[in-house]
């Protein structure tokens, strides 16, 4: 098309031969395909073939059984390059990088489980509302270096402690924030600014805030461009929740507003309780309301729930608070056009798709509901007499998941059968492994 023809000379012109075309699996994984420029028109009119497995595959390439994967013969998903976001990667000389659009050949609709579609249907309720939710996400991960001899083979790097908040050599002496910052940039993702957090090897880099979709996009090709960027670097760069026992764990916290059909922020209202409007006291008791079933799609790992705890900086309880960081739900001090909640809940191993379509469906239904939130926690937050636990375990989170038949009903029923066939299946397989941890416990006194 014509279309493809003026984005295939743009891109020739900036010296591209090479578009890879990425897309989300139903994990959040970037599934990816390195296209030829001169293959562009054909992988424009008949999409790129995936097959559909690759949403549901162990990292031992077995197939989970999910509806429409195995049973259905595993047929094709269809991709097809969508060169408006297409950007040249700045470390890798000739090579684009764009999204993909999704759909299932059989009926040309987008495919059931791409999370993308799932983030689009889910503010396509909002706009009936006449909302227009903003996210502004921020990912912590770790970047370790190659540990030979060790039972990963990674190892935090440096063991630096007492560097939190700190930019520089002091904790990053390879300069990777420094050279990352810049090339994301170049990239066009909307990074702000980074920093060494909490723990050694631990960074965090923060992305402006914009339009749910166009955030999540930015939150999902930033945990690629790390992850690609570190593998140059010879290095690991990991967001699962929480990779070592005795460190802390990666957040991916979520700012969210929404504007209203005059464009203004509705959470904000000068003559509200807390200087909030009703619809951001809605939003935060719908989220509270949903929480359990909600950290489904906010801590989607077995590990996950390794991060949650007392004195963590992560949340424990169902809770929110003023400035409060011990608070799952944390309302930063500006109002204004910054009036927003910060979600605390998501840890970086999080699909971004799933995340802000979670956050924003639940923020919705208790708009829809015009729910109260309790008062706001003050002071301590982790104090189990006054707020109830988050779920302690992925089982419990999906079991949540499926009784929350309000939710489900805004993510609809595809998505949630995959999705909860897919982590029950993981769930029993990380059941029945025996761990080193029990080895060490029971086998020399039992
Ligand atoms: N690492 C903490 C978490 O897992 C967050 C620390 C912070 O407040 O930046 O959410
Ligand atoms: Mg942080
Ligand atoms: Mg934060």
């Amino acid at each position: 098309s014509p279309d493809i023809r003026r984005h295939m000379e743009r891109l020739a012109a900036e010296g591209v031969d090479v578009v890879r075309v990425q897309y989300p699996d139903l994990m959040g994984t970037d599934r990816a395909r390195d296209v030829l420029l001169d293959h562009l028109p054909s992988a424009g009119e008949h999409g790129l073939a995936f097959c559909r497995a690759v949403y549901h595959t162990t990292p031992q390439g077995d197939v989970v059984p999910v509806p429409g994967g195995l049973d259905a013969g595993l047929p094709d998903v269809c991709v097809r390059p969508d060169l408006s976001t297409a950007v040249p990667l700045p470390w890798e000389p000739g090579v684009a990088a764009c999204l993909g659009e999704v759909t299932d050949p059989a009926t040309g609709e987008p495919a059931a489980e791409s999370p993308r579609d799932l983030l689009r249907t889910v503010l396509a309720r909002c706009a009936e509302q006449g909302l227009r939710p903003v996210v502004g996400p921020e990912l912590e991960y770790f970047l370790l270096e190659p540990a030979p001899g060790t039972p990963t083979g990674w190892r935090r790097a440096p063991e630096t402690t007492g560097a939190v908040y700190t930019a520089g050599l002091r904790a990053d002496p390879a300069n990777h924030l420094l050279r990352t910052l810049r090339l994301l940039r170049d990239l066009g993702l909307g990074v702000t600014n980074g920093n060494h957090e909490f723990d050694g090897g631990q960074i965090e880099i923060n992305l402006t805030h914009s339009d749910a979709l166009d955030a999540a996009d930015r939150a999902f090709r930033f945990k690629a461009a790390v992850k690609e960027l570190a593998r140059k670097e010879g290095r690991l760069a990991t967001f699962m929740a929480k990779p070592f026992g005795d460190a802390g764990g990666s957040g991916f916290h979520l700012h969210l507003s929404c504007d209203d059909a005059d464009g203004r922020n509705a959470f904000d209202d000068p003559a509200g309780a807390h200087g909030l409007s009703a619809t951001a006291r809605h939003a935060v008791a719908g989220i509270l309301a949903h929480a359990p079933a909600l950290a489904a799609l906010a801590n989607p790992t077995v590990n996950s729930y390794k991060r949650f705890g007392p004195d963590t900086l992560a949340p424990w309880l169902i809770d929110w608070g003023l400035d409060n960081r011990s608070a799952m739900v944390r309302i930063p001090p500006e109002r204004g056009s910054g009036a927003r909640l910060e979600l605390r809940l998501g840890d970086a191993g999080a699909n971004p798709y799933l995340l802000v379509a979670g956050t924003i469906a639940a923020a919705l239904l208790g708009i829809r509901a015009g729910e109260e939130p309790a008062a706001p926690l003050e002071g301590y937050g982790y104090d189990t007499a006054r707020s109830a636990l988050l779920p302690t375990s992925l089982p419990e989170a999906l079991d949540a998941l499926e009784a929350d038949t309000a939710l489900t009903d805004v993510l609809g029923k595809d998505f949630t059968a995959s999705f909860l066939t897919y982590k029950r299946n993981e769930a029993e397989r990380f059941g029945r492994h025996v761990t080193d941890w029990e080895f060490t416990e029971y086998a020399y006194h039992l």
